[in-house]
């Protein structure tokens, strides 16, 4: 095990020793933040932490950031073009800061692990002065106290991967959380930038994963969704003492924990023990997100995936024999370098087969300093999007198939919100196996879990009625 694995709780206690003296310049100024969060459920947990931590310093949430004290955008760099539209955004901030000189107005998140772009934000931006990636979040407090003492500071520091606990949170969920079980990706799948910006993986010890969910669902939270880059290869290094598997297991039996999820899992190291454990845990869900890119064992070699369609459809039948209403949804990209038409068609007869409940699906766009940025026989845009039309189109109709299996199914429901535009109020909620449904109700009913049956369906979602609540 690498010595460096955890900040120290004598760092920590530093942090908190800052933020409890900023608190008491802070707090009676009753200034205010905003942070506003793009991309994954990764950053989403890391703003959490962010606004948590500038809860504790003595900030409160602003509801909008034309009237923040403080303006943190915690960026994604996994999707294109998200670089200029990040410049746009902070241009737009100028003069927010000409209306404010006391504005401070800062920069997170993996985009700013991305070598040389927290120099030039610098440069080109003289009204940001705090920039940071997503490795030092446990160094709020000394960086904000830098910063109000004038100076204009970027902490992008990889050289230490080290993962901190007990960090404060700030959630607006009640009733579901995400709990990182693992940080990095060693995968280096040859289209992403994570592993590069991320860092390599290193998995959270099995007892601060539990202690965490214990806490949670002490505070009413009953879904926890166990969030990684690849959970399936949680403990691979050998430092949590134990896989993945086995980390369902000890920590499903949480009292009062009703659900538990986890994302994403990579086709390649979803094993018969992660199976088994989805078959036999009765709270762990019914539902996996299983990316499989692409359907062509070429491609999938050139992406670095390290499966095969055939590995991947066997899964699909395996977990299926075991867990007979198991959903599965999918990330899919098309229009890959050298994806000939033989191969696309690869990706359609993969999907037809499967029959995802849903797809998330993208035209390849090349990440630089990614090694398929750099391969030769990239596909023309206007057949990347002619291929995306298509694969929409297999999916809009298998969407249908999959939603015309429920007419008729009760079951629980947790409901996570509600629509009031039409003629009645709607609550919208999920089964366990992640798929929604939409029903008539009282919003009193937020946040419960009530038995729906279907009785309809729509291009996109089942309709219908609670059983009881
Ligand atoms: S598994 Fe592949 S796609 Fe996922 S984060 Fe790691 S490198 Fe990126």
């Amino acid at each position: 095990m690498k010595s460096n694995l955890f900040i120290s709780e004598q760092e920590l206690n530093e942090q908190r020793r800052i933020a409890a003296d900023l608190y008491r310049e802070i707090a009676p100024r009753n200034l205010t933040f905003f942070v506003e969060t793009f991309g994954c459920q990764m950053n989403v947990r890391d703003s959490e932490t962010i606004r948590g931590w500038l809860t504790e310093i003595g900030y409160s949430e602003a509801a909008e950031k034309e009237s923040a004290d403080l303006i943190l955008f915690n960026t994604c760099c996994v999707r294109d073009h998200a670089e200029k539209r990040l410049m746009g955004n902070i241009g737009a901030l100028k003069e927010l800061k000409d209306n404010n000189p006391g504005l401070i107005i800062g920069v997170c998140g993996c985009m700013m692990q991305q070598e040389g772009i927290a120099k030039k934000l610098l440069k080109r931006f003289p009204h940001v002065s705090l920039i940071f990636g997503t490795n030092v979040l446990h160094r709020i407090p000394e960086m904000l106290r830098a910063v109000m003492n004038g100076e204009r500071i970027a902490v992008t520091d990889r050289a230490n991967d080290a993962i901190a606990e007990t960090l404060p949170r700030l959630r607006d969920n009640q009733r579901s959380a995400f709990v990182n079980i693992m940080y990095g990706c060693d995968n280096y799948c040859s289209y992403c930038i994570v592993p590069y910006v991320r860092g390599h993986e290193r998995s959270r010890r099995p007892e601060n994963v539990r202690n965490e969910i214990e806490s949670l669902v002490s505070n009413g939270i009953t879904e926890i969704t166990l969030l990684g880059q690849n959970v399936n290869s949680y403990g691979n290094d050998g430092s949590a003492g134990m896989h993945f598997a086995d980390l369902l297991r000890y920590v499903s039996d949480v009292p009062g924990l009703k659900r538990l999820r986890f994302m994403s899992s990579h086709p390649k190291d979803l094993n018969e023990d992660v199976m088994q454990a989805i078959a036999e845990l009765p709270n762990v869900c019914h539902h996996v997100h299983l990316p499989v890119q692409s359907g062509n064992n070429e491609i999938l070699r050139r992406m670095n995936r390290k499966y095969t369609r055939e590995h991947y459809l066997s899964i699909i039948e395996r977990m299926r024999t075991l867990v007979p209403d198991i959903e599965f949804t999918t990330d899919i990209i098309v229009g890959f370098p050298g994806e000939t038409e033989e191969a696309f068609e690869d990706t359609l007869s993969l999907v037809e087969t499967v029959g995802f409940a849903a797809a998330f699906t993208f035209a390849y766009s090349p990440r630089q300093g990614t090694v398929a940025a750099r391969m030769e026989d990239q596909i023309p845009e206007s057949v990347k999007k002619r291929r995306l039309q298509s694969l929409n189109a297999l999916q809009a109709q298998k969407t249908i198939e999959n939603n015309e299996k429920y007419i008729g199914h009760v079951g629980e429901v947790l409901v996570e919100g509600f629509d009031e535009r039409g003629p009645e109020t709607m609550l919208y909620g999920k089964y366990q196996n992640f798929k929604m449904v939409y029903f008539p109700g009282d919003p009193m009913l937020l946040n419960r879990y009530i038995t729906v049956q279907v009785n309809k369906t729509n291009k996109n979602s089942l309709l219908g009625e609670m059983i009881h609540a």
